[in-house]
C-alpha cells in the first residue's frame, strides 16, 4: 500500500486528534502518504477528503473534540451511498482506511471490509462500550470529568443534607458510571448490567440515612429512565429533597488526559503497522496492556464485553 485514509466517526471522543495524529506521522515516516476525510463517513460520501502532512497535525495532541469533524450519517448503511465511498477512496488513489469512532463506526468499517475494502478500526468513543479492549480512547478523561463533576455535588449535597442524582453517558455500557461511582465515591451505582430495583434503591438509601449519612450520591447511567421522575419518587420516599444533575455533553470535550493521550498515539501507530503487514478488516484494542487486534467482523457480531462483577462487588463493599 502507498496512500491510507483517516477519518473519526460517531460521537466525538478527546484523545481522537491525538490519535489522528498517531496514524498521520507514522504513516509519513514509514514512507507512506496519509489523506484526512472530513466530517466521518458523510465526508467520504461527499468526497470531502484532503491530503495531510506532518504541520496538519501540529498542535492538536492536547486539543478535545476532532479537527477532522464527525457526523452521524445513517445513510451509511444504503450500499450504494457505500459503493460511492469507495469510488472516492479509489479516486484518490487511497489503498486502505483508518477508522476512529464506536461501535456503530465499527458496523460502517465492517460493511466496507465486507465489500473488500480494508479498514482498520480505532476505538475512540468515551462509552467504553467496544468489544475487544480494556479501554476505548476518550474513556479516561470522560471519567475525571465526571468524578469532578461528582466530587461538586457531593460538597453542596452534604451542606444540605441532599440526595443527588447524576446521569452518565456511557449509552448501552454502564463501564463509564462504574468506574466514576467507584472513584467518587457514590453511594449507588445503577447501570444497565444492574438494572434499576427502586425498592432496593430506597432501603438502601434509608440504611445510609439511618447510619448518619448526610448526603446520598447516586450515579445512573443514561437511558435507564428519566431521572427527574426518579428524583421526585425518592423525595417522596424518603422525605429527603432530591435533585438529579444531568451531566450531557460536557462528558465529551476537553483536554485529552495523559491516558489517552498515549493510549490514541500507540493505537495509532498500531494501525499503520497493522496495515503495513498487509492486514485489513481488524480492530485494534488494548488487553492487559498489551495492543490486540481482532477481526472486526468477528468483534461485531461475536465479542461481547465483559461485565465487571469484580467492581462492582467492591463498590458495594465501599459503600
Ligand atoms: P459513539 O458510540 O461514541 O456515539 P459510534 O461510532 O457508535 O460512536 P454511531 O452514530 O452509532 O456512533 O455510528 C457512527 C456512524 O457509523 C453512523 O452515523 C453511520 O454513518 C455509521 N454506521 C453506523 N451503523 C452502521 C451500519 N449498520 N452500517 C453502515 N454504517 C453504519
Amino acid at each position: 500500500i502507498k496512500k491510507i485514509g483517516v477519518l473519526t466517526s460517531g460521537g466525538d471522543a478527546p484523545g481522537m486528534n491525538a490519535a489522528v495524529r498517531g496514524v498521520v506521522r507514522v504513516a509519513l515516516t514509514e514512507g507512506l502518504e496519509v489523506c484526512g476525510i472530513y466530517d466521518g463517513y458523510q465526508g467520504l460520501y461527499n468526497n470531502h477528503i484532503k491530503p495531510l502532512d506532518r504541520q496538519s497535525v501540529s498542535d492538536v495532541i492536547n486539543k478535545g473534540g476532532t479537527f477532522l469533524g464527525s457526523a452521524r450519517f445513517p445513510e451509511f448503511r444504503e450500499v450504494e451511498v457505500r459503493e460511492k465511498a469507495i469510488e472516492n477512496l479509489k479516486l484518490h488513489g487511497i489503498d486502505a482506511l483508518v477508522v476512529i469512532g464506536g461501535d456503530g463506526s465499527y458496523m460502517g468499517a465492517k460493511k466496507l471490509t465486507e465489500m473488500g475494502y480494508p479498514c482498520i478500526g480505532i476505538p475512540g468513543t468515551i462509552d467504553n462500550d467496544v468489544a475487544g479492549t480494556d479501554y476505548t480512547i476518550g474513556y479516561m478523561t470522560a471519567m475525571n470529568t465526571v468524578i469532578d463533576a461528582i466530587d461538586r455535588l457531593r460538597d453542596t449535597s452534604s451542606s444540605h443534607q441532599r440526595i443527588s442524582i447524576v446521569e452518565v453517558m456511557g449509552r448501552h455500557c454502564g463501564d463509564l458510571t462504574l468506574m466514576s461511582a467507584i472513584a467518587g465515591g457514590c453511594e449507588y451505582i445503577i447501570t444497565p448490567e444492574t438494572g434499576l430495583d427502586k425498592e432496593q434503591l430506597i432501603s438502601h438509601i434509608n440504611r445510609g440515612i439511618a447510619k448518619g449519612k448526610k448526603h446520598a450520591i447516586i450515579a445512573i447511567t443514561e437511558l435507564m429512565t428519566d431521572v427527574n421522575a426518579l428524583a421526585k419518587y425518592i423525595e417522596a420516599e424518603t422525605g429527603r429533597e432530591t435533585r438529579a444533575t444531568v451531566l450531557g455533553h460536557i462528558q465529551r470535550g476537553g483536554q485529552p488526559d495523559a491516558f489517552d493521550r498515549v493510549l490514541a498515539s500507540r493505537m495509532g501507530a498500531y494501525a499503520v503497522e497493522l496495515l503495513l503487514q498487509g492486514e485489513g478488516g481488524r480492530c485494534i484494542g488494548i488487553q492487559c496492556e498489551k495492543l490486540v487486534h481482532h477481526d472486526i467482523i468477528d468483534a461485531i457480531e461475536n465479542m461481547r464485553r465483559p461485565v465487571r462483577n469484580d467492581l462492582y462487588e467492591l463498590a458495594e463493599k465501599l459503600f
